[in-house]
């Protein structure tokens, strides 16, 4: 397996915040931050993981302007297929794991984003000749 072409901080601040917000991450501040309320004791290291896979992989993903919903499904598949664990993140867009199988994530990360980027663009132009109405924003997870 190749390893994926990911930069991580040299430093990484983790604040346990008492806000109810679950777990977000800052990428150009190197910080994730996790209400140890909203988690359970176990999922704690996961949510970590999580979120500082989101930090990675977060310049890739500017780099083609991918949504929100295709940012948590890339970071929720490889948490499973990489990484090997469950990070029960119900926000994502199933319709791209066509593109995140395992095969595809460790051999070609950059490729699985730009065939993903272009999956998406025809979408979005199809989606736009159809309805004029416009996305809500979803929350971060
Ligand atoms: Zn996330």
């Amino acid at each position: 397996m190749q390893e994926l072409p990911i930069t991580h901080p040299d430093i990484l601040t983790i604040k346990l915040s008492g806000a109810m917000s679950g777990g977000f991450y800052d990428a150009a501040k190197h910080s994730i931050t996790i209400s140890p309320q909203c988690v359970s004791p176990n999922f704690m290291p996961l949510l970590l993981v999580h979120e500082f896979t989101h930090i990675c992989v977060d310049n890739e993903i500017q780099k083609r302007k991918l949504p929100h919903l295709a940012k948590e499904r890339i970071v929720s598949r490889i948490c499973s297929e990489i990484l090997e664990f469950d990070d029960h993140n119900p926000v994502g867009d199933k319709s791209l794991d066509k593109f995140l199988s395992k095969a595809n994530l460790s051999s070609d990360f950059l490729g699985t984003l730009n065939s993903i980027a272009d999956y998406l663009n025809i979408n979005q132009t199809q989606a736009q000749m159809h309805t004029s109405r416009t996305k809500q924003t979803p929350r971060h997870c």
